[in-house]
């Protein structure tokens, strides 16, 4: 059984997580120790414990850990991504793409280690001087979700490190294998005891330990329900918090666009990873001249779609992750269907060779606005097209949802672009491309319901790893 690791030993603990293969239930993937309220409140001791001596090494020694880690995971990528693709049901092209984007962004947030971050500023008085510098927060609570096993454990836990941080994570329940690597690599890549600490199980019983224990920063990734909880806690325990909790992303059809470009980006934007991403293009909003031949063209290729096990070659959408996913997003369907929306295709539950959580991507035309699969995060492979009168309309469509993650244009006009990058209400814009699929190296996040707090990855992450100190010099 695969341990939790708390202040650098391996600790059993019961009952055990068995997890499954969405692909295929009878593989055990492995089988995993729950961890206690105890056991967290040990790992919070320990990282407090690590924290001073953590917190004065140089920017080379944390440089050099990171960076040793992060060639272990791009080095066995191959193994890993076969692990997540077991274990979360993501193609096996993606897993691997997956665990390459960990891997980078260890190795990008070894060089920041290294960025100076201060700034030395003249005073308004006379011999005076003012140093602007940054440190560590302290002890960092990282709770992570089952749809980005290895990418949203590595985009936290590095710049926490790197910036001198001590952690403690608690990924989900669904997919602790990758986690378990991940808290592998880094103990073997050179972490002192206690710097890294790893408790895998309920979060039910888990965040609230977490939270009691007396942490300084928690950044979160999951539901929205969970998300706006754990903030009420943290802000009455004084415990800084970045939460990232979902979308319902529009992708606009604008009448110009190139049709091909713009049914391939709503196939990969709603489908693929199984609709399983928190930047899916889930509400596709397409403009009333070129909506017919747009819905038409997108239903035959979404009907095409293969569907089956992760880890075969000719799989373009892997299964749904769990059965309790599976049926949300059937229950989705139907709410769909018994509101009026026209279902073009899929939203069934298919039965394949290997027992797993398979489902035929759904398709729905004619949904309004006030729909819940229009209004709703599914997370899964359920799409709705609505259609907009023109432009305007369709702008105001996409802006008309509580969240603002991401959003997309498909347009060959460049002032339409800009006018919807200048417009959306989203943190993330894109033109021409997918809502899903992001760079590693630069901000991640997003408005309203979607996101809280500091953003995620790239440089901007040290707003939330850092805190700043302004120290007055008199000369
Ligand atoms: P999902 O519905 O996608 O599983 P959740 O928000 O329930 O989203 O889960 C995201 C992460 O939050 C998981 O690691 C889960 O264990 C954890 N979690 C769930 N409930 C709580 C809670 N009450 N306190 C802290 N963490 C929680």
């Amino acid at each position: 059984m695969h341990c939790n690791l708390i202040n650098g030993e391996w600790r059993g603990g019961q009952p055990a997580i068995v997890n499954r293969n969405p692909s295929d239930l009878d593989d055990v993937v492995g089988e995993y120790a729950s961890a206690s309220a105890d056991d967290m409140r040990e790992a919070v001791a320990a990282a407090r414990a690590a924290f001073p001596a953590w917190s004065r090494t140089t920017p080379q020694q944390r440089a050099d850990i990171l960076d040793t880690a992060g060639n272990e995971i791009l080095a066995r990528k191959q193994e890993l991504g076969t692990l997540l693709a077991r274990e979360e049901g993501k193609t096996l092209p993606e897993a691997i793409g997956e665990v390459t984007r960990a891997g980078h962004i260890f190795k990008f947030f070894a060089g920041e280690a290294l960025r100076a971050h201060g700034e030395m500023v003249d005073s308004v008085r006379p011999g005076v001087e003012v140093l602007i510098s940054r440190e560590p927060v302290g002890v960092v609570g990282l709770i992570t979700p089952w749809n980005f096993p290895i990418a949203i454990p590595a985009w936290k836990a590095a710049p926490a490190l790197a910036f001198g941080n001590c952690v403690v994570m608690k990924p989900a329940e669904l997919v602790p294998g990758s986690a378990w690597a991940l808290a592998d690599i880094l103990q073997r890549a050179g972490l002192p005891a206690g710097v890294f600490n790893l408790v895998m199980g309920s979060g039910r019983v888990l965040g609230p330990a977490l939270l009691d224990a007396g942490i300084n920063a928690l950044s979160f990734t999951g539901s929205q329900a969970t998300g706006e909880r754990l903030a009420a806690d943290c802000a009455v325990r004084g415990i800084k918090v970045q939460l990232e909790m979902g979308g319902k992303n529009p992708l606009l059809i604008a009448d110009d666009a190139r049709l091909e470009q713009a049914v391939e980006c709503a196939i990969n934007g709603a489908f693929y990873s199984t609709g399983q991403r928190c930047t899916a293009s889930s509400r596709l909003i397409v403009c009333s001249g070129i909506h017919d031949a747009f819905v038409a063209r997108l239903a035959e290729r979404t009907a095409a779609l293969r569907v089956g096990n992760a880890l075969a070659a000719e799989t373009q959408i892997g299964p749904v992750a769990s059965e309790a996913q599976l049926a949300g997003n059937l229950a989705y369907v139907e709410q769909g269907l018994a509101a009026g929306a026209s279902l073009l295709c899929g939203g069934e539950r298919l039965q394949l060779a290997s027992r797993g959580y398979y489902q035929s991507p759904a398709l729905f035309a004619g949904c309004t606005p006030e729909m819940a699969i229009s209004r709703e995060e599914i997370f899964g492979p359920v799409a709705a097209v609505l259609r907009a009168d023109d432009y305007e309309h369709a702008l105001q469509l996409a802006n008309d949802t509580p969240f603002g993650l991401a959003s997309g244009i498909c347009t060959q006009s460049l002032a339409l672009a800009t006018h919807f990058r200048r417009h959306s209400e989203a943190g993330m814009v894109m033109v021409n491309l997918p809502t899903a699929g992001v760079d590693y190296h630069v901000p991640f996040g997003g408005r309203k319901g979607s996101s809280h707090g500091p953003r995620e990855q790239g440089r901007y992450a040290a707003e939330f790893y850092t805190t700043v100190k302004t120290a007055y010099l008199g000369l």
